[in-house]
């Protein structure tokens, strides 16, 4: 019966089911389950009336963006039907005059880029997967990436969405007014939700000017502190133009130099690698004090040596190195647990010198593979062991204990579940299963996603 309604809501090809199915798009290479149907509707009209359907027969759905996110959460679970936005795509004109941009949920995040340079703007998030990420999974996960020191998380790109609820109702936030007081701002619920509130249709996404100039160093430093010490003579220097600034372990940056076939353009041997970046948005000397700064800084030894990129092919050759740094923890594979965490930037040293000595303990033939974004407190690590559920039960431990939350940037999704208590109090996660019930009383969307839900009564 809810076939049958689906099908009137849908054009023929917008809904698959059985061998018209392909295993990619069912997530079955990854072992989910096989879904019980593909939706994919080509309109916020049709993705309400999809969820009024599926909501009237109580049909668990979950929701597929570009199925990149790192947290579990579009894995399939038995019985689910999956939303697709695949057929969601598009960007309208760029308005150069409020620097917004409207983008259809199902858009690539390489697309906005690709539209916001056209027009003489940059977009202000860059993740490695934005060839097939979607703007819909990027406010669902409130996506990181490189350049948050500088423009913030995916939540600061927002100036309006549109979201349907479990029951077809339809928010439309795409105003884009800067000031609006008038009651709750719902458009927050949604962005980093990770498709449990409703689902996001479009977006107003805000641009920024392009930079000017930019140049970046890779440098090696004696110890994690001169790190630190590091990224405050920076920003010293040069104030906001500091836009990135990453820290590669030497194993993650030998392991990216072989995968690259690059020469080291550091020759030195170090505890800790950075990549600091600066963008200049006026022609003014940002760039001289950024090379005075590292001179400095090798001086001082607080540098063992640095690469100052001179030409835009060194400066691609420097940020490839970090780029490759997710291929070569990757290329541990299922040998390897892993995942992204949290810690203020003062207990991050501390972090991991705990967790490399528990870890040890545990299996003295650990790998402990790290590297992350230093300037928000962001680590990304890989742990190769054979006791892979222990490392990760003591990594997040110690995440906690050290004041840090056990998900930056992927979110928590299905693999995650099981520490959420860790980094987030009774009452904060009551009061989440409260709005779950509220705006999806039947839980039909992304189910058991974050948390579990409170359960439905039967009818
Ligand atoms: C190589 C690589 C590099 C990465 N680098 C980064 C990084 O630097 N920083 C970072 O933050 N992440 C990174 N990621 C993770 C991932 O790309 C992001 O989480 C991304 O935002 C997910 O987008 P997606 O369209 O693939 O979403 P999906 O994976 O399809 O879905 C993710 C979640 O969002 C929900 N969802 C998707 N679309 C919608 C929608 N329209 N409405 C409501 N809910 C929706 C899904 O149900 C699911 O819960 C990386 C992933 C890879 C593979």
């Amino acid at each position: 019966v809810l076939l049958d309604r689906l099908a009137r809501i849908l054009p023929a090809q917008a809904l698959l089911v059985g061998d018209a199915m392909d295993a990619c798009q069912t997530g079955e290479a990854v072992g989910a389950h096989r879904p019980r149907f593909v939706l994919r509707p080509g309109s916020t009209e049709e993705v309400a009336a999809c969820l009024a359907a599926c909501d009237a027969a109580r049909q668990p759905l979950v929701v597929h963006g570009g199925r990149t996110g790192l947290s579990g959460a579009h894995r399939v679970l038995e019985g689910e039907g999956v939303l697709s936005l695949e057929r969601m795509v598009g960007l309208g004109p760029v308005d150069p005059g409020t620097a917004t941009v409207p983008a259809s949920a199902g858009t690539t995040l390489q697309a906005v880029q690709e539209a916001a340079d056209a027009a003489g703007f940059v977009f202000g998030v860059d993740i490695g997967a934005r060839g097939t990420a979607t703007i819909g999974g990027n406010v669902a996960t409130n996506a990181g990436g490189i350049r948050v020191l500088r423009h913030g998380m995916f939540r600061a790109q927002v100036a309006g969405l549109e979201a349907v609820l479990a029951d077809g109702s339809v928010l439309d936030g795409l105003r884009g007014l800067v000031k609006d007081n008038s009651g709750y701002d719902l458009n927050q619920l949604f962005i980093g939700s990770e498709g449990t509130l409703g689902v996001v249709t479009r977006v107003l996404l805000r641009l920024h000017p392009k930079p000017v100039a930019e140049a970046n160093a890779l440098v090696a430093v004696p110890s994690f502190r001169s790190a630190i010490d590091l990224m405050a003579r920076l920003r010293a220097a040069v104030g906001e133009a500091l836009s990135a600034i990453e820290l590669l372990t030497p194993e993650v940056f030998d392991g990216a130099i072989d995968l690259l076939g690059q020469p080291r353009p550091v020759a030195a041997r170090a505890l800790f690698y950075v990549l600091a970046e600066v963008q200049a948005m006026r022609a003014d000397d940002t760039s001289a004090r950024f090379e005075a700064c590292l001179m400095a800084a090798l001086e001082d030894g607080e540098a063992l040596d640095a690469a100052l990129s001179q030409s835009p092919r060194e400066f691609h050759a420097l940020w490839a190195l970090r780029h490759a740094c997710g291929d070569v923890v990757r290329a541990r594979g299922t040998a390897a647990v892993g995942g992204d965490l949290s810690l203020p930037i003062g207990r991050m040293e501390d972090f991991l010198r705990a967790a490399r000595r528990s870890l040890f303990a545990l299996d003295p033939a650990t790998e402990f593979l790290v590297f992350g974004h230093l300037g928000d407190g962001n680590l990304h690590y890989v742990v190769a062991t054979a006791e892979g559920p222990a490392a990760m039960e003591r990594i997040h431990h110690l995440a906690a204990l050290h004041g840090g939350s056990v998900s930056a940037e992927h979110g928590i999704g299905l693999d995650k579940k099981p520490w959420l208590h860790l980094t987030r109090s009774d009452a904060e996660i009551a009061t989440m299963r409260r709005l779950k019930a509220a705006l999806d009383p039947n839980a039909i969307l992304n189910r058991g996603r974050i948390f579990d839900p409170i359960p439905v009564p039967a009818t």
